[in-house]
């Protein structure tokens, strides 16, 4: 069952011209007019491949190939095409080309699956201005709710209107839903994004599980003075308590086991430099592939901002966001990729993936599976993310060999 890679290597080549020119790298930024291009390029790759395609309310791109038994569930393969502004070429465009060309790899070699295959490319994989990621599978998983649809940027632009403006119908959001029982399993093909593959000087990853995110928003409260006559002493410096906060986040989350933390922004009310901070506000977030790690981070970040208020004689406020709790892959699922990776005489490795995926919100639905590829120097969401072609190809074997297995699992409803 072998893949035609040239149809993967031209889809990334023609892909990576459906780009935003006035941004970095190769950008086609969720519902942008690049966006939209490169889905209705996808939306025709798939009806060559001998798919039936249609386009739901939020704009996912879904190809259909009946199986034998239309009485089971369908296996779904698929990621996406969107990327975040300078992003690279291969993040979620190999699941989408991937799965285009495993129903090309079954038609070449005349093979019906009993199941029902519907490859995916999801929308707005990345997120947007409004603050939401996963758009397209959260909608098929029902979990887009009206508060996402009216999430706004900053200029008041909401979701619903973002995607009003790319062509689609956001009043008939919970018209994209499946049902459990439509679906059997859902793989998905990404590039790892992380160093871990290319360290072990293995192809082929299995993911056990994504990372949880929690976010927050520290606003820090201090007091307005002369910067030039209030001695160091005495001062109430919100500037230098986000600082310290900064660096307490980065402290906490090296501590950590698999825990990682980033500080987003810092902003003062006053960025002046004769005046001593009043007011500081945060944004960060910590990511574990454990739940209850992640309710310890935010333990340890409110006892820390307690002793760090002191020290700067400041009081603070730290408010979590919504948690995003780790997803955890099927177990079964993940054992047939493993045997899958095995049978065409791979190595595999299983590893939890810091970076989060529409298999999130697939897993709601049905059993999700990942399978990962090496990323160069573990770069990604960058200009420099690469991966080489034959890892790519590796991958797409995995994939298919994946999708026949779970085909030959007889599926109960
Ligand atoms: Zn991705």
């Amino acid at each position: 069952m072998d893949p035609e890679i040239d149809f993967i290597q031209q889809g990334l080549s023609h892909l990576a011209t459906v780009v935003d020119p006035d941004l970095p790298g190769w950008s086609r930024v969720g519902y942008s007019e690049y966006d939209v291009a490169g889905r209705a390029w996808v939306a025709t790759q798939m009806r060559e491949a001998g798919l039936r395609t249609h386009v739901d309310a939020v704009g996912n791109v879904i190809g259909v190939l009946e199986g034998a038994d239309s009485a089971v569930p369908a296996i779904v393969i698929g990621s996406h095409t969107d990327t975040v502004p300078g992003g690279g070429r291969f993040d979620g465009i190999i699941g989408v080309l991937g799965a285009i060309e495993v129903v090309r790899t079954l038609q070449r070699a005349g093979i019906r699956l009993h199941h029902q295959l519907r490859v995916v490319d999801f929308a707005n994989e990345e997120g947007n201005a409004q603050g939401v990621k996963l758009v397209g599978s959260r909608a098929i998983a029902g979990a887009l709710t009206p508060e996402h649809l009216s999430a706004a940027d900053d200029t008041g632009f909401t979701l619903a209107e973002l995607l009003s403006s790319a062509g689609h119908a956001p009043e008939r959001a919970s018209s994209c839903r499946w049902d459990t029982k439509e679906v059997a399993a859902y793989l998905e093909l990404h590039i790892e994004q992380g160093p871990v593959l290319e360290q072990e000087g293995v192809g082929i990853g299995v993911v056990t599980r994504v990372c949880g995110i929690s976010t927050f928003v520290l606003d820090v409260h201090g007091r307005r003075d002369h910067a030039g006559t209030t001695p160091m002493e005495t001062r109430q410096d919100a500037m230098c308590c986000a600082a310290d906060a900064v660096l307490a986040v980065q402290r906490i989350a090296a501590a950590g086991r698999d825990t990682v933390g980033t500080v987003g922004t810092v902003t003062t009310s006053s960025p002046l430099t004769n005046v001593i901070s009043e007011q500081a506000r945060v944004t960060g977030e910590f990511r574990s592939p454990e739940g209850t790690v992640l309710d310890a981070l935010q333990d340890q970040l409110a006892q820390e901002m307690h002793r760090i208020d002191g020290r700067h004689r400041t009081s603070s406020s730290l408010r979590w966001g919504h948690t995003d709790l780790p997803a955890i892959m099927d177990g079964d699922l993940s054992g047939i990729i493993a045997d899958a990776a095995a049978q065409i005489g791979h190595d595999a490795v299983r590893l939890y993936s810091g970076a989060t995926h529409d298999s999130v919100e697939m897993a709601r639905l049905a059993p999700a599976g990942m399978i990962f590829v090496p990323s160069a120097g573990g770069r990604s969401h960058c200009p420099e993310e690469w991966t080489d072609i034959a890892h790519i190809e590796e991958g797409v074997r995995v994939l298919t060999q994946s999708v026949l297995n779970v085909d030959a699992v007889p599926t109960r409803r």
